[in-house]
């Protein structure tokens, strides 16, 4: 696996407002808070604030494996001078930002499984004294062919009960919130690690058919490791759900912060609870073959920013070594 790193093409850079920048004449000074329009083609030239960010260049760079569907792209926003917030917006959602240091911020960025193929934007907006500069790029997102995997399962768990239904409804619906709140500061550190030594089966976003019926496309990686095997926090964070649930068996959902999520499923044994905050590498249960299985091995799914994304492809970006294997 090649990582691929460029500088993507900035199509729009621009000081978007002059707000608050000193003029000459202090009787010239417009009203406090009212932003001042610039136009992006007299960049350097009709605002007054470009003086002070003519040489700017709010640069975007990327590190990604492709822009398939399902893929993490790691961007990088680099500024000449330190800014106090950066915002960032892709696929019709706010994206989480974090600083690197003085000049740097970056955005883990999902694209989810179901991201129509095509061009999306991307903008990245850096803040600092009432200042305002903006880069824009776009992800082109390609197509992805997904393979298709026929399963046999207990019939229990392709046609649930009725008397299972609204414990099932009720566990997608938690599942669904937990992915709207995330600590909003960053709790994971270095990189993310696997959290089992086992080699990756089963592909990301396969189609499904179990017995014969087709069902939701495979929404994380399956990592083959005998059962009892120390099952390995991915990285730090809090974790916010740790039982029994109807498809994945014993469960565990750690938030890394920032809209990142590891989901753990099939344990024999959860070894968490929910509230602790752990560590990098901290045990955090056994593998097993709970719920919706055909045998013993660790299910690791990430959501990022709500976007379902392949874990292999976060650990090629942002594994603690990388590439990563797979
Ligand atoms: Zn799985």
């Amino acid at each position: 696996m090649r990582l691929l790193s460029l500088t993507t093409r900035i199509f729009n850079l621009s000081v978007k407002y002059c707000q608050g920048i000193p003029l000459a004449d202090e009787s010239e000074r417009r009203p406090y808070n009212e932003p001042v329009k610039c136009l992006v083609v007299a960049l350097a030239i009709a605002c007054p604030a470009t003086a002070t960010f003519a040489a700017d260049r709010l640069e975007l760079t990327t590190t990604t494996r492709s822009s398939r569907p399902g893929e993490v792209v790691v961007i990088t926003a680099t500024t000449p001078e330190p800014v106090d917030e950066m915002r960032a917006r892709a696929f019709g959602r706010d994206l989480a930002t974090f600083r690197l240091d003085a000049n740097r911020w970056q955005s883990l960025v999902g694209i989810d499984l179901d991201t129509p193929i095509g061009s999306h934007e991307v903008t990245f907006e850096g803040l600092s004294a009432g200042r305002t500069v903006t880069a824009t790029m776009t992800i082109e997102v390609t197509p992805r062919k997904f393979a298709t995997r026929v399963l046999t399962v207990n019939e229990a768990y392709v046609n649930p009960p009725d008397s299972e239904i609204v414990r099932i409804m009720r566990e997608a619906a938690e599942l669904a919130h937990l992915w709207t709140e995330s600590e909003p500061r960053r709790l994971w550190s270095d990189g993310f690690v696997r959290p089992v030594p086992g080699r990756a089966n089963s592909a990301f976003g396969s189609r499904s058919v179990f017995n014969g019926q087709a069902r939701q496309p495979h929404g994380g990686a399956d990592l083959l490791s005998p059962a009892g095997t120390p099952v390995h926090a991915p990285n730090g964070g809090r974790v916010v759900l740790a039982r029994d649930l109807y498809f994945t068996g014993n469960t565990v959902v750690i938030d890394h912060g920032l809209g990142v999520f590891s989901l753990l499923a099939h344990l024999s044994v959860v070894d968490a609870h929910e509230g602790d905050i752990v560590v990098s590498g901290e045990t955090i249960g056994n593998v097993g073959s709970t719920g919706r299985v055909t045998g013993p091995h660790l299910h690791w799914a990430v959501r990022m920013n709500g976007a379902r994304v392949d874990p292999l492809s976060l650990l090629a970006v942002a594994g603690a070594r990388t590439p990563a294997s797979r």
